[in-house]
């Protein structure tokens, strides 16, 4: 009787070890763009990569108004237990899909939803044949919209794990501050450019925001969605409008074929003008690939600024002290 009953705790004390050793699950999340990737994994912090498992589903480069969801890209997102995206359209081609998860109870957070949900989208646009009065996809141009979607994503990752929500809500805390002197840094920055040569040209229409939030005139070629190709007609309007506008330099975006704004150039020049093409891209939809400075949405940011601001012939005021990731000194000189 007594063995038994040693031999019955030994196999509870076992059984206890064992299920105490063995790792629970890891929370699954899937990012679709790179930004949206970005702010999980700066709330989340150390919890990538033990207890949450993050795909990441756009790369640096992709486009995501064009990126249609691949058979792994659909596999991944049916295991998650919760999809982080950008939202407005922004994944145009991710719709059905979301919809298809969001019935079979899969948790999906649009991190642009307290933007949207306190008013500071800009609204009255055209995406497509179907999307017609909608919002303006890019808000996180923004620094001040992205601090809403960091405490909104922070709100929503903290219900997903709710034993960490004190370390999300520091982490969200600290961040908003440094994308609070992102911001007065950017402002700055982008005033050092004369008021009347404050005119930011690219291949599609992603800079409205930015450009509200920095003071700058914007002027797409293509429209809100890099589905809309730009016509001959698109083309000689804007050359016209760097011609009487005086305008040096006109930019190409990494996500975006640079043939548009090259298209551009040759029709200033025909017309006896000249326009320089930016000797970097800007990022627009797709930050830098991760490791390097505009892989993140601090560096990505900045490192517009820094190409917008140089390109124009203007050098930068310094780095803020203490904001991460620091500013690469290549970026301080044009090449
Ligand atoms: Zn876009």
């Amino acid at each position: 009787m007594k063995l038994k009953v040693i031999t019955l705790l030994m196999m509870v004390c076992v059984f206890v070890s064992v299920s105490a050793a063995q790792p629970s699950e890891p929370v699954k999340i899937v990012a679709t763009t790179t930004q949206a990737s970005d702010l999980v994994t700066i709330l989340l912090g150390d919890l990538v990569g033990t207890e949450v498992q993050l795909t990441a589903l756009l790369g640096a480069g992709v486009d995501p108004h064009l990126y249609k969801p691949t058979e792994s890209d659909i596999a991944a997102m049916g295991e998650a237990d919760a999809i982080f995206y950008s939202g407005l359209h922004l994944e145009g081609q991710f719709d059905t899909v979301f919809n298809a998860l969001r019935e079979r109870g899969i948790v999906t957070y649009a991190i642009s939803t307290p933007v949207k949900e306190q008013g500071f989208t800009f609204g009255g646009f055209t995406l497509s044949e179907e999307l017609v009065d909608v919002d303006d996809p890019h808000f996180w141009f923004d620094p001040r919209n992205w601090e809403l979607a960091t405490a909104g994503t922070a709100e929503a990752l903290s219900e997903l794990l709710p034993q960490h929500a004190d370390s999300i809500s520091a982490n969200a805390e600290a961040y908003i501050g440094d994308l609070q002197t992102l911001h007065v840094w950017a402002v700055e920055a982008m005033s050092v450019v004369p008021e009347d040569q404050r005119v930011l040209i690219t291949s599609h229409d992603a800079f409205n925001y930015f450009g509200d939030a920095l003071g700058w005139e914007v002027r797409g070629l293509q429209g809100l969605s890099t589905q809309d190709e730009a016509g001959v007609a698109d083309i000689q309007a804007i050359a016209a409008y760097v011609v009487e506008r005086n305008i040096s330099v006109m930019f190409v975006e990494s996500s975006v074929s640079p043939d548009a704004i090259e298209a551009v150039r040759e029709s200033v020049t025909a017309g006896g003008g000249r326009v320089a093409i930016a000797p970097r891209h800007l990022f627009s939809d797709a930050m830098g690939a991760p490791g390097d400075f505009g892989g993140t949405y601090i560096g990505m940011l900045a490192e517009n600024v820094s190409v917008i601001v140089m390109s124009f012939g203007y050098d930068l005021p310094a780095w803020p002290d203490g904001l991460l990731p620091e500013m690469p000194q290549e970026l301080l000189t044009l090449e």
